[in-house]
């Protein structure tokens, strides 16, 4: 069972390379997954834009849901939902054959009650790295986790205000894309002249293997 931790308890290899990742659009289809949920709750998702809430309808009407519903149905979500999302294909496969060079660590951001369904999904899909439960922007606990070792570091996410705040507070960490869901790819933020964009696992893999080489 991968286990939540605080970044002071978190045992990172001094000499080895390591891989900070992101859970939601990188392991795990998390909008595919909240659609499912949003649908058993009445709701439906119309993927148009770059957002969460936005994207939810009740059926037959123009205006997205608002704010405060939406966000309860996020947080009912990470209660009794979240351990219905379908892992990115290649991803485990591709961090098991690199954690036998790699520390892997999962930093997610994700509410506090949400630790033992994102533990339990981590577990059940093959990533048993200890995990980061995080709210905020990432930038500086990336810093905090490439500083305890001297060997190269990556971070995969699939935010570009999270890549951004890596790039800020950490520089020397070098920085991956990828953003699973096909419908939302074409509509995120982006910036592949700073932030390495992958489409999958496929080529994602083998840019971390030469990544930490
Ligand atoms: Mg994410």
């Amino acid at each position: 069972m991968p286990q939540p931790l605080t970044l002071t308890d978190l045992s990172i290899r001094a000499d080895a390379p390591l891989l900070i990742v992101d859970v939601d659009e990188v392991l795990a289809h998390f909008m595919a997954g909240f659609e499912r949920y949003v649908g058993r709750h009445g709701y439906e998702m119309r993927i148009d834009r770059f957002a969460l809430f936005q994207n939810i309808y009740r059926p037959g009407e123009t205006e997205s849901l608002d704010f405060a519903t939406g966000k309860a149905l996020f947080d009912d979500f990470f209660r009794d939902g979240a351990g219905d999302l379908d892992p990115v294909d290649g991803a485990a496969d591709a961090l098991a054959t690199l954690s036998t060079k790699a520390g892997v660590v999962i930093l997610t951001n994700a509410p506090a009650h949400a630790l033992e369904s994102r533990t339990g999904w981590l577990s059940t899909h093959g990533f048993d790295y200890p995990m980061i439960l995080h709210s905020g922007l990432k930038g500086p606990t990336i810093l905090e986790m490439s500083r305890r070792t001297t060997g190269p570091a990556c971070f995969i996410d699939d935010l570009l205000p999270n890549l951004d705040s890596s790039a800020e507070a950490a520089p020397d960490v070098k920085r991956f894309q990828i953003i699973a869901d096909a419908r939302l790819r074409p509509l995120a933020p982006t910036a592949p002249d700073r932030h390495g964009l992958h489409e999958d696992w496929a080529t994602l893999g083998p840019a971390l293997e030469a990544a930490v080489r």
